[in-house]
């Protein structure tokens, strides 16, 4: 490997592989580093056993929270996080980008606006091939074309429920969905997807559709298998000149002239914590079995802003929409050890399940340190929980109306650091933000830091395309204004 380029990313997940989309075809020479392997295909990455009974592809770091000793649901392969994400691509609505009054206080404002993101949201769009209708849903934001692909149909549980949503007064819309679905797509409704690798590529992740694509370019290079340890500053301090990296059990470092940090929030800021509230729910009929194959296809967001029985008033509850199917192996963690397994089994056989998201407020003290042994400290303080509670009991009284008797429910907790976000915030003082609008650390001249890091408030859908969207943009103002 050479030891000096002109841009090295760290991380090879949403944030770092749209900027090396961005870059690629460039005259700069950009290197991404990777911590993780290629993820092997093969059969088990659809086995629920070999996913959750055995937690194959889970990292066998341990974090710590309080005293406690967690394994986090952290994944570290080529293409990050979304190797295993649901593929729903929602944007944040318009007003998430404003102060919004909550019922445990401000969710910040962002220090762009909906309309400088939309163009953005719009090529994320189109990358991630992301299927949906516009038009349905009371709070979506003003987009400047319709969705290029049509939304994946409801099977047949899943569209009495959606009729059955609509004679409640509700909006159901269908899920935005990044998966190669329909004619002379590759999706096979293997019925896995959300929390499972794809091994036929149809789910659409930042592997197939940023790094893939940026490798085809002869100045873009991936080394996988690499980890940043650090990164290594000049005597001012200001300006980033290496990262000090492990590669298969040797220390060197690998020489840059600038630095796009996008090792996920957690890995690449030690400072302050963002997730959200979130539950599991598993609507259950006992006379109906639950067959449907590719289960996410429905989500309402009626009472993302309010509470629209009362006139649509605050505060913001949030997003109510399918989950992944549960599957047995699933549940073995999340239900006493005595419950026969055939128990869980009829279980996740009769049930239709959602995930209820309502956003998490930012606290000083939620934070992310790092362990004398180098390993994560996680302190998360919850936030905004009434709003939740009152949040998932509304959504159990409207699926209870659509027919289903039986709802139960399981919280995610910070083991689940799926929508890790708000480490490192951007803003427009440094007083208050480690990052600028366009994500350039205040305080290095040539560090950018590029995931969900950025995030000042989690808002309450789910981040890959917004992490998109700001990463093309940040890759588009690094090509056209700091790489001339
Ligand atoms: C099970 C699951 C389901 C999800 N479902 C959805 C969904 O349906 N919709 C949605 O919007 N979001 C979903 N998410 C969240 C989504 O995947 C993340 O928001 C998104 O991937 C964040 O992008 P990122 O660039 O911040 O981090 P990542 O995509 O995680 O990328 C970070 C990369 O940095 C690498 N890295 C870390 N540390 C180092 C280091 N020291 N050196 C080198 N490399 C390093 C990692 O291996 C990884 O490749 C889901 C997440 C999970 C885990």
């Amino acid at each position: 490997m050479p030891t000096s380029y002109d841009v090295i990313i760290i991380g090879s997940g949403v944030g770092g592989g749209a900027v090396a989309l961005q870059l690629a075809g460039c005259g700069a020479k950009v290197l991404i580093l990777e911590r993780g392997p290629e993820l092997p295909r093969g059969a088990e990455n659809w086995d629920p056993e070999v996913v959750f009974g055995d937690l194959r592809y889970r990292s066998r770091e341990r974090w710590t929270s309080g005293g406690k000793r967690f394994r986090p649901g952290q994944y570290y392969f080529v293409g990050g996080h979304t190797k295993f994400y649901g593929a729903a691509m929602f944007r944040l609505r318009e007003r998430d980008f404003a102060a919004l009054e909550h019922e445990d206080g401000i969710s910040p404002a962002w220090p762009i606006s909906y309309a400088d993101l939309e163009p953005w949201y719009a090529q994320a769009e189109h990358i991630f091939g992301v299927r949906g209708a516009a038009g349905i849903d009371p709070t979506e934001p003003p987009r400047s074309g319709p969705y290029e692909h049509l939304p994946i149909p409801h099977e047949p549980v899943l569209a009495a429920i959606a009729k059955k949503l609509q004679e409640q007064g509700l909006h159901p819309f269908p899920m935005p969905a990044a998966v190669d679905f329909g004619a002379g797509g590759r999706c096979v409704r293997c019925g896995t997807c959300d929390a499972f690798p794809c091994r036929i590529d149809a789910k659409n992740d930042a592997e197939t559709c940023l790094i893939r694509p940026a490798l085809r370019q002869p100045n873009v290079e991936l080394r996988s298998e690499v980890l940043v340890e650090r990164l290594i500053t000049d005597d001012t301090g200001r300006r980033i000149v290496a990262a000090q990296v492990l590669e298969r059990g040797a220390r060197h470092e690998v020489r840059g002239e600038l630095f796009v940090l996008s090792a996920g929030a957690v890995n690449s800021a030690v400072r302050n914590y963002m997730s959200h509230n979130s539950t599991a729910l598993m609507a259950v009929h006992p006379q109906h079995r639950n067959d449907t194959k590719f289960p996410k296809t429905l989500a309402i967001s009626d009472y993302y802003f309010g509470d629209a029985d009362d006139a649509g008033r605050g505060p913001p509850l949030g997003n109510l929409q399918l989950l992944g199917k549960i599957r047995e192996p699933m549940l073995r963690a999340a239900m006493p050890a005595w419950t026969p397994r055939a128990a869980r089994n009829w279980l996740a056989a009769h049930s239709v399940d959602w995930y209820v998201l309502s956003e998490d407020l930012p606290h000083r003290d939620s934070t992310v340190r790092v362990n004398g042994d180098g390993s994560v400290d996680l302190r998360w303080v919850r936030t905004n929980q009434r709003a939740h509670r009152r949040w998932v009991e509304k959504a159990r009284t409207i699926l209870k109306r659509t027919g289903y008797p039986i709802i139960l429910t399981k919280p995610f907790g910070m083991e689940t650091p799926s929508h890790q976000c708000g480490t490192a915030r951007f803003g427009t003082d440094p007083q208050t933000s480690a990052l600028d609008p366009l994500c350039k650390a205040w305080d290095h001249d040539n560090l950018y830091v590029v995931d969900a890091s950025f995030f000042p408030s989690s808002a309450a859908v789910n981040p890959a395309l917004t992490v998109a969207a700001q990463a093309l943009r940040v890759g588009h103002h690094l090509r056209t204004q700091v790489l001339r």
